[in-house]
C-alpha cells in the first residue's frame, strides 16, 4: 500500500517528458521549415520554370527566391 503512489508518479513523469519533447520537436520543426521554405520555392521554380507563387513563367518573375515580382 505504501508503494501505491509509484505508478501514478511514473505516469505523470512520462506525460511531462512526452509533452516537453513534443513541444521541443514542434519548435524545431517550425524553425527548419522557415529555413527550408525559400530553398524549396526556389528549387521548384528552377525545376519547373514556373513561379510557384503566381504561376507565371520564371523569366517574367525576378524575386530573389522564386523569381516572383508580386504581379
Ligand atoms: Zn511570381
Amino acid at each position: 500500500m505504501a508503494w501505491s503512489w509509484v505508478i501514478p508518479l511514473c505516469i505523470a513523469i512520462a506525460l511531462a517528458a512526452f509533452t516537453a519533447g513534443r513541444r521541443a520537436g514542434a519548435r524545431q520543426g517550425r524553425s527548419r521549415a522557415l529555413a527550408e521554405a525559400p530553398l524549396q520555392l526556389r528549387r521548384q521554380a528552377l525545376l519547373e520554370g514556373v513561379c510557384p507563387i503566381c504561376d507565371a513563367p520564371r523569366s517574367q518573375c525576378y524575386n530573389e527566391q522564386t523569381g516572383h515580382t508580386g504581379g
